[in-house]
C-alpha cells in the first residue's frame, strides 16, 4: 500500500521510521493542526465545517492538474503495527460510506474551480479498498468522471490485500478503469504474517499476484515490510528474492515503526530486530533490487524504468491533490486540509450538506520551502541546488551541516541538483529535522 495523506503522517522508509502501508503519504511535517470540529460550532478561532469548506472553495489550485486521493477506511481486521485511519466493516457501513463519498465527490465537483482542473492520477487507499465490490468501485469512478475531467492517460491505482481479491474481481476493477494495483504482501513468512494480524499466507500472496497478472494488470506493485519481529536477515533476503522472482513493476518496502495509534505502539511487541539488522535488511533489499534492474527512486520505493508511481510523485514534488474519504488530507493552492477522521461523523457531515473538512492550514513560504526540500530529497532526483541554497541563506549552522553531508558524499551535486545517496536515505531524518 502506499504513503497517503491520511493522518498517519509522513512515512519514512529508513529502518526504524517506516510503515507497512505506504498509502497516502502526508507530506505533513508542517501540518500540526488536526483539530476535530463540530458542524455549526464555528468561531474565528474554531471554524465550522461550513467555514472550512468555504476556505477550499475560495482557494483555487495553482496548477491545472491535480491528483485525487480517495480513502476507503474499512479493514476486516486491524493489524498490530497499523496507525492508519481504519474502521471495522460492520453491517451497512460500506453502503453508508459510499453514499457519503458520492456526496463528497459531488460537492468537490461543484466548486467553480473544479471545472478548470484535470485529474492526472486517482489513488484509492485505505484501509482495504479491495473490500469494495467491483461494481461499487466502478460507480465511484463513474461519479468522479461525471464531476471532473480525467486525463486520458490518468494513473488509477487501487490498494489490494491478497485475501480480498480474486481474478474475477480484479478483472472487474480493470474494466472500471483501474490500471495500477498495489498489493499489500508485507511478508512471505507464514509464522510472521499471523503475528502482524494479516489474513493471508505466502501462498495467498503469490496467488493474488498471479491473479492480478491474469486479470491483465501490467502495472503491479508489491508492498513489503522489514524490521519485523521474528524476521532475521536471511528470512528477509528470501522474501525479497521470492517477490523479485515474481517480476513486479514496482516495489515498496518500509521498515517497521511502532507508531502511536497502533496496537503495538500501545502495548509493545517482542522479538524486534536490532537497528543494525534493520539497516542490513535495507541494504540487502537495495542490492537485490538493483541486481534485478529496479531503480531506487525514492527512499522506500523501487521501480522498473517507466513504472514509478505517478501519484506518489505528486506528493514528493509537493504538488497539488484533492482528497476524499474519512481522515484524508489534501493540498490545494497553499492550503492543506484534513477530513473528519471518524467514519460515522464523516457520513453525518455529508448528509448535512457540508464538506467534511475538520482542519486546514495555509502554509507559509518557509513551510512550503521546507516541504519541497524534504519531500524532494526523499527521491533519487533530489531538488534544484538553488532551492537548497535559498533555505541555507545565512544559516551558518545549517550550511555547516549540509557541507559535512557533502563531504561524506551522502549528499551529492550534479547538473544543478542535489540529492541524497542510498546511504544518505538511511540518515535522512537527521537532515530533514534541520531543514524544517
Ligand atoms: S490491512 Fe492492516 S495495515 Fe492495512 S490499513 Fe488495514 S489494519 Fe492497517
Amino acid at each position: 500500500m502506499s504513503p497517503a495523506p491520511t493522518e498517519g503522517g509522513l512515512k519514512q522508509a529508513r529502518p526504524g521510521s517506516g510503515s507497512a502501508d505506504n498509502r497516502q503519504m502526508r507530506p505533513g511535517s508542517a501540518f500540526a493542526d488536526n483539530r476535530q470540529m463540530r458542524p455549526g460550532s464555528g468561531s474565528a478561532d474554531n471554524p465550522s465545517e461550513s467555514q472550512l469548506s468555504a476556505a477550499l472553495v475560495d482557494n483555487p489550485p495553482a496548477g491545472a492538474e491535480l491528483g485525487f486521493y480517495v480513502h476507503v477506511p474499512f479493514c476486516a481486521k486491524r493489524c498490530g503495527y497499523c496507525s492508519f485511519n481504519t474502521a471495522p466493516l460492520e453491517d451497512g457501513a460500506m453502503a453508508r460510506y459510499l453514499e457519503a463519498l458520492h456526496r463528497e465527490i459531488d460537492l468537490l465537483g461543484a466548486i467553480a474551480w473544479s471545472r478548470r482542473v484535470r485529474l492526472s492520477t486517482i489513488f484509492l487507499g485505505g484501509g482495504t479498498p479491495s473490500l469494495l465490490p467491483a461494481q461499487d468501485l466502478a460507480a465511484m469512478l463513474e461519479r468522479i468522471r461525471s464531476r471532473f475531467e480525467i486525463a486520458a492517460d490518468a494513473e488509477i491505482t487501487l490498494e489490494c490485500n491478497p485475501e480480498s481479491v480474486t481474478r474475477e474481481k480484479l478483472a472487474g476493477y480493470g474494466a472500471a478503469g483501474v490500471n495500477r494495483l498495489s498489493l499489500g504482501v508485507q511478508s512471505l513468512d507464514d509464522s510472521i504474517l499471523p503475528r502482524l494480524g494479516r489474513l493471508h499466507d505466502a501462498r495467498g500472496a503469490r496467488a493474488a499476484f498471479e491473479a492480478a497478472r491474469a486479470a491483465g494488470c501490467d502495472n503491479l506493485s508489491v508492498d513489503l515490510m522489514y524490521g519485523l519481529p521474528g524476521l532475521d536477515a536471511d528470512g528477509w533476503t528470501r522474501a525479497v528474492e521470492a517477490v523479485l522472482d515474481w517480476k513486479p513493476d514496482h516495489l515498496s518496502a518500509y521498515g517497521l515503526t511502532l507508531d502511536a495509534g497502533s496496537l503495538w505502539g500501545a502495548s509493545g511487541v517482542e522479538g524486534l530486530p536490532t537497528e543494525d539488522t534493520q539497516i542490513d535488511q535495507y541494504w540487502r533489499l537495495a542490492r537485490a533490487a538493483a541486481a534485478r534492474g529496479l531503480e531506487h527512486y525514492e527512499i522506500s520505493n523501487y521501480a522498473r524504468p517507466g513504472c514509478r508511481s505517478r501519484h506518489n510523485q505528486i506528493y514528493w514534488h509537493a504538488a497539488e491533490y484533492l482528497a476524499a474519504g474519512p481522515g484524508a488530507c489534501g493540498f490545494v493552492g497553499r492550503m492543506r486540509y484534513a477530513n473528519v477522521k471518524a467514519t460515522p461523523r464523516y457520513c453525518e457531515t455529508l448528509a448535512g450538506g457540508d464538506l467534511p473538512i475538520a482542519s486546514s492550514e495555509h502554509l507559509s513560504e518557509r513551510q512550503r520551502l521546507a516541504e519541497r526540500l524534504i519531500l524532494g530529497l526523499r527521491t533519487a532526483d533530489g531538488v534544484p541546488t538553488a532551492l537548497l541554497e535559498s533555505r541555507l541563506g545565512g544559516d551558518a549552522r545549517l550550511r555547516e551541516l549540509v557541507d559535512a553531508w557533502r563531504a561524506r558524499a551522502v549528499l551529492v551535486d550534479a547538473d544543478d541538483r542535489v540529492r541524497l545517496t542510498e546511504a544518505g536515505f538511511l540518515l535522512s531524518d537527521a537532515l530533514f529535522v534541520e531543514l524544517l
